[in-house]
C-alpha cells in the first residue's frame, strides 16, 4: 500500500475536482458513485460506500457504493447506531476495526455481499451541527487499515462534507406530488460567515439598530390593567437592575465598562422620561401605554437627530423601554436580561455588544457585515458566537422562535429539530472545556525536535487575562489598548489608563509584557473626534501612530500612563502602523520627552522602555533591514499587512476570499522581514491572522519566527500542533513556499501542508 500521506493528498485532490464538477451541475447519483470509486481506488480497499443521513426519518441510507451490492443503492437504511456504520455517526467517532465481526455492535446485512470483508473503516461526515453521513470502507484482508488512512478517511469526509451537506438536501428535498409533511427536517437554514466561533441555542430577538426604519415598540396587549404603583414598582425594579449590571460589569470589564449604562440611569429617572409617563398615567392612561408612548416619541426624536452620538442612543432608549415594559408586566420580575436569546440586527457598537454581553446573550446574527473590526475583536473577548449573514429573511423571524445558531459553520437554524438541539449541546460541552485545555496547556512550547517557540497571549480586555493565566500564555505578546478609547465618551485620563495598563502589566506570572500605543482610525473611530468620522478613506488616513503623532497631548498622556504602569516590571512598547524609520524615530523622541515630564513633575525616573516597531504596510516591509536595526523588536501584525499587501479591506465581506494568507505577496514579504530580523539579531514577533492557523505557523517557524502573540484560549491547541512540528521539515517547506510564483501553488502546497497531521488541529 502506498503511504498513507501521499495516497491521501493525492485523493483528496481528486475528490475536490469532484465537488468542483458536482457544483457544475453534475446527476447526483453519479457523482456520489465517481466519489466512491476514486477513494476505494487511492486508498486500494475492495469496498467503499456512502451512507447520508435523513433528518426527517433519522435513518442513514445507503446513497452509493463501489463493492457492495448495487442494487442496494437507496433502499439499504440503518438506524443511528445500527452496526458499526450507525455506531460511527450514532457516537461521532471513527470505527476501525481489523476484523469487524469482533465488535459487538457488527451487523452484517443480508444481500448486501459485506460477509467476505473483513476489515472496516467508518468515519461520520459532520458539517457543523447537521450529521450529514457516513463514509465507509471495508476490504477482505484482515487488518487492513492503519491510523493514519482512518486520519486520511476522515481529512476526505471533512473535505466532502459541504457538498454531501447540500446532496443529503437536495436528496431529502420533497418532490413534486410528494406528501408535504416530508420535507428536509423542521428547520430552515440561513447561511452566514463566522465572525467569532461558538454555538447557541436560544429565542429570536430582533434588535434593529439605528438606520433601520422600525424602532419603536410594539403595542401593548389589551389584557394588561395595571396601576400607577405598578409604574413606580417597575420603575424601582429597573432602577435596581441596572445598578446591579453596572456594579458586575465594573467588576468583570472594569477597563471598558465604566458607566455604561450611566444613560438609561439618568435616562430612567428623567422627568421627561419617566415623569412624563406619571403624568399621562395620571391623567388615565394605561401605564404600559403611557411608557410606550413617551418612549416611542424619544425614539423617534433620537432618530432624527443630525448628530451621530445622539442617534447612537435609540437603542439605549429602546433597550429601556423593554425593560420597564418586561418588569411592568411580567410577575418574576427578573427581566431585559438577553439570557436565552439569540439576537438579530443590522448594526452592532461597541457599546451595545457590551449591554448585550453582559445581559448574558446567547449569541448574535448580524446582517450585512456592518461590525468593524474592533466589534469583532470585542465579540471574541467576550466569547459572543457572532455570524454575518446577507440574508435579509432574517428580520422576517418572529420575536421568540427557536433558533440554534454554529457560529463555526456560519449556520443559523430556524426551528432547530431535536438532532440539531443535540448537537448543538454536545458542541458547547466541548467548548466549554477550558479546565480540560488548562490541564492539557504546558508552561512551555517545544517543537517535536526541541526547538523552543513561544506562545504568548494577545489581550484586548483586562478579562482576557483570566483566560490567559489560565492557558499558560508565555507572556503578554501584544495588547491592544484601544477598547477603554472606543467604549467611553471622552479620552480616558492618564490616571484611569494608568490603573488599567497596571493590571495588564501584572496580569501574569511571565514578566514579558508587550503594551501597544493607540490604533485608531481606520475603522476604530472615537465617536468624540467628529473630524475622524469625516475621512473618505479612513485604512489610509489619521490610523494609529499617525494619529499620536498628530495628536501629541493624547500620546504623551498615553505614554506616561503606560511607563508608570512599568514600576515593578519592564514593558515593551510597541507602536503601530509605522511607515517609515522617521515615524519610528519620532514616536522615540515622544517617548523621551514623556519621561522627561515624568521627572520633571515628580512621578519617577524611568528607564527607556524596550520600543518596538510593527511591521505591517508595505513600505515597513521595504524598510525591514533599517527598522530592524533602530528598534528593541519588531512584530508583524499580520491583519494589516496582509490587508495592504493586497489592497483588501479586511472588513469587507465582498472581498474576503481575496484577503488570503497564502498569496505568494504575504508569504515573501513575511520572509523578507523575518530575515531582516535574523541578520539585525532583532526580537521578531508575528501576531494576527497568521500566528493562530497551524499551517502559516508552520511556515513562519520555518523561516525562523520563533515567537507568537495570539488569543489565548487558542494556545492549547497551537501548542499541541507545533509539538508535531518537524523544524527541518518546516525548513524545507519554507524555502519551497517562499519561491511558488502563484496562488494556485501556494494553496496547493499549503493544502498539502494542511493534510500532514504535524499541522492539524487535533480535536
Ligand atoms: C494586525 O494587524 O495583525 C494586528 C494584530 O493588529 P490589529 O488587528 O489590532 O490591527
Ligand atoms: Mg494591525
Amino acid at each position: 500500500m502506498k503511504e498513507p500521506e501521499a495516497a491521501s493528498v493525492e485523493m483528496i485532490c481528486s475528490v475536490s475536482e469532484l465537488a468542483n464538477l458536482f457544483h457544475q451541475g453534475q446527476d447526483l447519483r453519479g457523482f456520489l458513485s465517481q466519489v466512491v470509486q476514486i477513494v476505494s481506488k487511492h486508498m486500494q480497499a475492495d469496498v467503499c460506500s456512502i451512507y447520508l443521513f435523513n433528518e426527517q426519518s433519522e435513518k442513514l441510507i445507503l446513497q452509493a457504493t463501489a463493492g457492495l451490492n448495487s442494487e442496494m443503492v437507496g433502499t439499504l437504511t440503518l438506524n443511528t447506531g445500527e452496526g458499526l456504520t450507525g455506531l460511527a455517526l450514532k457516537e461521532l467517532r471513527p470505527i476501525r476495526e481489523g476484523r469487524g465481526r469482533d465488535n459487538p455492535y457488527f451487523k452484517p446485512i443480508p444481500g448486501s455481499g459485506e460477509e467476505k470483508y473483513e476489515s472496516f473503516l467508518a468515519v461520520p461526515i459532520i458539517r457543523g451541527i447537521r450529521r450529514v453521513g457516513v463514509l465507509v470502507l471495508q476490504d477482505e484482508k484482515r487488518s487492513r487499515f492503519s491510523k493514519g488512512d482512518a486520519l486520511a478517511l476522515k481529512a476526505i469526509a471533512s473535505q466532502l462534507a459541504a457538498t454531501l451537506e447540500n446532496a443529503q438536501l437536495l436528496m431529502e428535498r420533497p418532490r413534486r406530488g410528494e406528501h408535504p409533511g416530508i420535507s428536509w427536517g423542521t428547520g430552515r437554514l440561513i447561511r452566514g460567515t463566522q465572525v467569532v466561533e461558538g454555538v447557541a441555542l436560544g429565542e429570536a430577538y430582533q434588535m434593529e439598530g439605528p438606520g433601520t426604519l422600525d424602532h419603536r415598540l410594539y403595542a401593548c396587549d389589551d389584557a394588561y390593567r395595571d396601576t400607577l404603583d405598578d409604574f413606580r414598582r417597575a420603575i424601582d425594579l429597573t432602577e435596581q437592575q441596572l445598578e446591579e449590571l453596572q456594579n458586575r460589569l465594573e467588576q468583570e470589564l472594569a477597563d471598558v465598562a465604566s458607566l455604561i449604562f450611566s444613560a438609561h440611569l439618568l435616562m430612567l429617572r428623567d422627568q421627561g422620561f419617566s415623569g412624563t409617563m406619571e403624568d399621562r398615567i395620571a391623567d388615565g392612561a394605561r401605564p404600559c401605554d403611557a411608557i410606550l408612548s413617551v418612549a416611542n416619541e424619544y425614539i423617534d426624536i433620537f432618530t432624527e437627530s443630525e448628530n451621530s452620538r445622539m442617534r447612537e442612543k435609540v437603542l439605549d432608549i429602546k433597550d429601556l423601554g423593554h425593560r420597564i415594559l418586561k418588569n411592568l408586566t411580567d410577575e418574576e420580575g427578573e427581566h431585559g436580561d438577553y439570557d436565552g436569546q439569540i439576537v438579530l440586527t443590522n448594526e452592532l457598537l461597541p457599546s451595545e455588544l457590551l449591554k448585550l454581553a453582559a445581559q448574558k446573550v446567547e449569541g448574535i446574527v448580524l446582517f450585512g457585515g456592518g461590525a468593524t473590526a474592533h466589534v469583532t475583536v470585542l465579540a471574541q473577548s467576550l466569547q459572543v458566537p457572532l455570524i454575518y449573514t446577507e440574508d435579509e429573511s432574517i428580520f422576517r423571524i418572529p420575536a421568540n422562535t427557536p433558533l440554534a445558531l454554529d457560529a463555526n459553520q456560519g449556520i443559523l437554524l430556524v426551528y432547530p429539530d431535536e438532532s440539531a438541539i443535540k448537537r448543538i449541546r454536545q458542541l458547547k460541552e466541548g467548548t466549554d472545556r477550558i479546565a480540560g485545555l488548562a490541564e492539557m496547556a504546558k508552561p512551555e512550547s517545544y517543537t517535536k525536535d526541541g526547538e523552543r517557540i513561544y506562545l504568548r497571549a494577545t489581550v484586548n480586555l483586562l478579562s482576557d487575562l483570566k483566560l490567559a493565566r489560565q492557558l499558560k500564555a508565555e507572556g503578554i505578546g501584544l495588547y491592544r489598548s484601544e477598547f477603554p478609547f472606543l467604549i467611553r465618551s471622552d479620552f480616558p485620563s492618564e490616571e484611569e489608563q494608568f490603573r488599567i495598563y497596571k493590571k495588564v502589566v501584572n496580569g501574569l506570572e511571565d514578566p514579558l509584557v508587550t503594551l501597544r500605543t493607540l490604533d485608531v482610525g481606520g475603522d476604530k473611530i472615537l465617536s468624540y473626534i467628529p473630524e475622524s468620522q469625516e475621512e473618505a478613506n479612513p485604512f489610509l488616513g489619521l490610523r494609529a501612530i499617525r494619529f499620536l503623532l498628530e495628536n501629541k497631548k493624547v500620546f504623551v498622556g498615553q505614554l506616561k500612563a503606560m511607563i508608570r504602569a512599568g514600576r515593578s516590571r519592564p514593558i515593551r512598547i510597541l507602536f503601530p502602523l509605522i511607515s517609515s524609520l522617521d515615524d519610528f524615530q519620532n514616536a522615540k523622541i515622544i517617548v523621551q520627552k514623556s519621561l522627561n515630564f515624568l521627572k520633571r513633575d515628580g512621578l519617577g525616573q524611568y528607564p527607556m522602555p524596550k520600543l518596538g516597531a510593527m511591521i505591517e504596510l508595505p513600505s515597513a516591509v521595504e524598510m525591514a533591514p533599517e527598522l530592524a536595526r533602530e528598534a528593541d523588536f519588531l512584530s508583524l501584525g499580520t491583519n494589516d499587512l496582509v490587508q495592504y499587501m493586497l489592497g483588501v479591506d479586511r472588513t469587507n465581506e465582498k472581498v474576503a476570499d481575496l484577503f488570503d494568507v497564502r498569496h505568494p505577496a504575504v508569504l515573501r514579504a513575511v520572509k523578507r522581514v523575518a530575515d531582516s530580523a535574523k541578520e539585525a539579531d532583532c526580537p521578531l514577533s508575528v501576531c494576527g491572522i497568521m500566528a493562530k492557523d497551524p499551517k502559516t505557523v508552520h511556515y513562519l517557524i520555518g523561516l525562523g519566527v520563533r515567537e507568537f502573540s495570539l488569543e489565548a484560549a487558542k494556545i492549547p491547541e497551537m501548542q499541541e500542533a507545533v509539538s508535531r512540528m518537524d523544524l527541518k521539515k518546516a525548513q524545507s517547506d519554507a524555502a519551497i513556499l517562499s519561491r511558488l510564483g502563484t496562488l494556485h501553488e501556494t494553496r496547493e502546497f499549503m493544502q498539502e501542508i494542511n493534510e500532514r497531521s504535524e499541522v492539524q488541529i487535533e480535536r
